[in-house]
Formats: C-alpha cells, sequence, structure tokens
C-alpha cells in the first residue's frame, strides 16, 4: 500500500503574502485534493529577526479568502501539532543532539567576525563561499576550551566531502550535485533555533508530508536536505519544485509588473476565483489552450505531469481580463452582493447609508459587462445618485453639431419626454429615433447630447436603460441643467 498523500504549505512569516507564495500553496493544495490526500499548513518561524508582525494572520486571511482550506495546521491543529515550528523546538534539539552523538554534526565555534573575514578572504581571491570547516574535526580538549572561554555554539552538519547526492524531482526529473559544492550547513544557530533547513526536515517527516511541492528557489537546497534525512536515517519525501515566476520583461517578479500581496488583490476588487484560476495557470496548463476553469475543474484535472520547468510569465492584464470574465458569469445578485462593499466605501459620503439594495438591483446589471475590477463600480455608476454637472459643457455639442443645435436637441426632448405616459424602453425609442430625424441629426448625435446632459459622461451604460432607472424626474431635471449651461456663454 502506498502512503497517504500529505501536502504541505511552509511559510515564513517573514512578510505578506504575494502571489508567488500563494501559487506555491495552490498546487500542493490542488495535489492534495486531486489525490483525495491532506493539506497541512505549517508556519516556518524561526526566524526571530525577520518575523514580520501580523504576517501570520494576512497568510491565513489569504488562505481562507481564495477558499485554500487545510486539514491541519493552525487553528484547525491536527494529529501532529502544533504547526508552529516556534514551538516546536525542543525536537530539533534531540534530532540535532543526535547527530552530533553519531559523527554526523558538529558544535561551530567560529565567531561572526571570523566567518566575514574568512568570507571576506574567499570573494577577494574567487573562490566559492562556504565555511572553511574549521571547526569540523576539534578535539575533546579544544571544545573544552571554547566552551569554557563562554562561547555558545552552533551545530553543523558534516556534510560528506565526496560523491554526489541525487534525486529524481517529479518536475525537473534527474537532478544532481557534488557533495563536495555543499556547505557544512548550520542546522542549529547559536539562539537556540533551528534554521529553516533542519526544522524543515524534521517536520516534513514527523508531520509524514508524502510530496514536498514549493518554489524552484529551494531546489538547490534539496540536496542538503536530502543529506540531513539520510544522517537522520529518515525516509525523505518527493520533491515537485515549481517554475519561478517572472515578469513579461523576464525579470524577477516584482511590484512594478502589477503583482501584488493577496490582500491588495482583494482590496484592488478581484475576484478570489479569478484569482485562484490566473494563479493555476502560472506554470500548468491541461492542453495550453483552456484558459478559465472552475475550481472542481482545477482539481480533477490537476497533476504535477502537466507542471513545466520553464519560468511562468505573470501578466497583469491576462489577470484583468480574467477577472472580468468572471464578473460578468456571475448571477447578477451575485455580483451586487459582491460589488456592496466596495459601494459602501467607494460611493461619495453624501449618498444615504446603508444604500437602497433594490435601487442597486436595477443599476447593477447596466455595469456588470464592463467591469474590470469591483473597485471600478463605484465610479461608474456613481451618476445614478448623484447630478454630476463638472462636465465641461462643451461635451453637449457633439461632432458636427453646434451649441444651437444642441440647446434645440435638449429642448425638443424635454418637451417630449414631459408628455410620456409610460417612461419604458420601447416607448423612448420610438419617441427619440423620430427626433433625431426630426431634428436632421445622426441618432448617435442625439443620444450623445442626452448622455451627457443625463449622466455627465461621454461613455455610460445603454442610454434608454439608464433613462428608465433614473426616472422621468431625474432625467427632466438634469436635462435643464444642461440646458441651462449651454446657455450661459461662459459655461
Ligand atoms: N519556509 C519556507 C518558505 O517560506 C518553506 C520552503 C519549503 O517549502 O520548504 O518558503
Amino acid at each position: 500500500m502506498t502512503n497517504p498523500v500529505r501536502t504541505r504549505f511552509a511559510p515564513s512569516p517573514t512578510g505578506y503574502p504575494h502571489v508567488g507564495n500563494i501559487r506555491t500553496a495552490l498546487f500542493a493544495w490542488l495535489f492534495a485534493r486531486h489525490n483525495g490526500g491532506s493539506f497541512i499548513v505549517r508556519i516556518e518561524d524561526t526566524d526571530v529577526a525577520r518575523t514580520v508582525e501580523g504576517a501570520v494572520e494576512a497568510i491565513l486571511d489569504s488562505l481562507r479568502w481564495l477558499g485554500l482550506d487545510w486539514d491541519e495546521g493552525p487553528e484547525v491543529g491536527g494529529k501532529y501539532a502544533p504547526y508552529f515550528q516556534s514551538q516546536r523546538l525542543e525536537l530539533y534539539h534531540e534530532a540535532a543532539q543526535r547527530l552530533i552523538a553519531h559523527g554526523d554534526a558538529y558544535y561551530c565555534y567560529c565567531s561572526p567576525e571570523r566567518l566575514k573575514e574568512m568570507r571576506e578572504e574567499q570573494v577577494k581571491h574567487k573562490q566559492p563561499p562556504g565555511y572553511d570547516r574549521c571547526c569540523r574535526d576539534l578535539g575533546e580538549l579544544e571544545q573544552a576550551a571554547k566552551e569554557s572561554d563562554g562561547i555558545t555554539p552552533v551545530v553543523r552538519l558534516k556534510t560528506p566531502l565526496e560523491g554526489q547526492t541525487r534525486f529524481n524531482d517529479l518536475i525537473w526529473g534527474d537532478v544532481k550535485f557534488e557533495n563536495s559544492t555543499i556547505d557544512d550547513l548550520v542546522l542549529l544557530k547559536s539562539d537556540g533555533y533551528p534554521t529553516y533547513h533542519l526544522a524543515n526536515v524534521v517536520d516534513d517527516y514527523e508531520m509524514k508530508i508524502s510530496h514536498v511541492i514549493r518554489g524552484e528557489e529551494w531546489l538547490s537546497s534539496t540536496p542538503r536536505h536530502l543529506l540531513l534525512y539520510q544522517a537522520l536515517g529518515y525516509e525523505p519525501p518527493q520533491f515537485a519544485h515549481l517554475p519561478t515566476i517572472l515578469g513579461p520583461d523576464r525579470a524577477k517578479l516584482s511590484k512594478r509588473h502589477g503583482a501584488a500581496s493577496v490582500a491588495e488583490y482583494r482590496e484592488q476588487g478581484y475576484l478570489p476565483e479569478a484569482l485562484l484560476n490566473f494563479l493555476a495557470l502560472l506554470g500548468w496548463s491541461l492542453d495550453d489552450k483552456t484558459e478559465i476553469f472552475s475550481l472542481e475543474e482545477l482539481i480533477k484535472n490537476f497533476s504535477l505531469e502537466r507542471v513545466n520547468k520553464t519560468a511562468a510569465i505573470f501578466n497583469q492584464d491576462k489577470l484583468s481580463w480574467m477577472n472580468g470574465m468572471y464578473l460578468r458569469n456571475l448571477t447578477p445578485e451575485d455580483f451586487v452582493q459582491r460589488s456592496l462593499p466596495f459601494l459602501e466605501s467607494g460611493l461619495p459620503p453624501q449618498i444615504k447609508r446603508p444604500l437602497d439594495i433594490n435601487y442597486l438591483r436595477q443599476i447593477l446589471p447596466l455595469v456588470q459587462e464592463r467591469t474590470k475590477t469591483l473597485t471600478e463600480v463605484p465610479d461608474l455608476i456613481k451618476f445614478f445618485f448623484i447630478e454630476e454637472s463638472d462636465y465641461p459643457s462643451d461635451s453637449l455639442i457633439g461632432k458636427g453639431m453646434t451649441r444651437e443645435s444642441a440647446i434645440k436637441a435638449l429642448e425638443s426632448a424635454r418637451l417630449k419626454l414631459v408628455d410620456l405616459a409610460v417612461f419604458d424602453e420601447a416607448s423612448l425609442e420610438s419617441l427619440l429615433r423620430p427626433l433625431a430625424v426630426e431634428l436632421e441629426l445622426k441618432p448617435g448625435q442625439l443620444f450623445g447630447t442626452l448622455r451627457v446632459a443625463i449622466t455627465g459622461r461621454t461613455v455610460a451604460p445603454p442610454l434608454f436603460q439608464t433613462m428608465i432607472v433614473l426616472g422621468k424626474e431625474r432625467c427632466l431635471s438634469r436635462i435643464e441643467t444642461a440646458l441651462a449651461r449651454l446657455r450661459k456663454p461662459s459655461g
């Protein structure tokens, strides 16, 4: 019987999660869900100096918002709790002690100053950087002397000086490293905390992780980890290193490319399902052409065989496009509900709160088709609540029109609208189209002038539907405002 699939997301709380971190979490989650396995979240908080306040909450919030639920980890607990490395220090000390006892690790007393000088020398002589193994073979007496000087040592792995470390990465295939190029890495620091390498290996073993799925930047750490697994007598998990994510200019992904933290995407009005879909395609594809996947489809189709080695290119325009697709496909009511928090905070404060949801139910279908992010919605629909009369009055005068013909158009439209008994699309249509002919204008000219008068903008949702939602009285009063402005010469 094969071991159950158990994957983990093991973030260090050294910052807010960005697309790269979450792509890793997503792939590990998809692999677990596809295989009916478990997904574990483990917080790797052993680098005390780099820990950022609030980062753990931000990481968990991001996962929750995206719907990446975890079977074990913070808040939910689990068989291998605790899931914070800072609460598991004893385990790492035990492992380090065991390695020392078996001669696979040693105490190193070198001071930070000595290490710094050594590094400077190496750089000067163009030698590869690395510890010179000065303390690797200290005798007991020498050690005792250092101890009596009050130096707190670190613990280093005694890396084999010869041979190769090989493994079969599920994405990269056969990977080989010469042991002679691997440093005697530090396992326990002098502050008593383990390094990432030791804690990561001990926990992946203790938590029975079957597949380590992580970013390519860890590929070169894997031989070190394998040497540790070997020295500790642990069966290693399988490894899959996900391709790097680059900007369209093939430089390291950064804010400059539009990449933001997950919380920022949320604030910018992206839908979690759109972001997930977008992230899933950063390194994975089903058939190189399908772009839109529901979460169920992703789970069903995900496999590591279809993950590329070549760097994934982050394209912000594609994300916006995808978000627009998802927004268009929401039911009208869902679109209202998702827009609501953005409207509550984004519409001008003079508009009465809580907002009139029934009015919004009439307005929002008119803009759903052309919304790319939810943050755009308040501005798109503001004019339904307040008359915006700060547009340049010249924008009422369409191409090929004069001030006089614009005045005449608005005046005649006003007179006809006053008498209109039923204010619906069919009656507006049969009233205004013939009016254009009568005025010797193209329909587009008349409608353009009316659009600016009624909405204050040259680009707005479909005119007749907008007029119906606004109601006759408001339309008439806005036309009057426009007329007054046109008649005022300085306007
Ligand atoms: N704590 C590491 C990180 O923040 C985890 C790397 C790994 O998955 O092994 O990326």
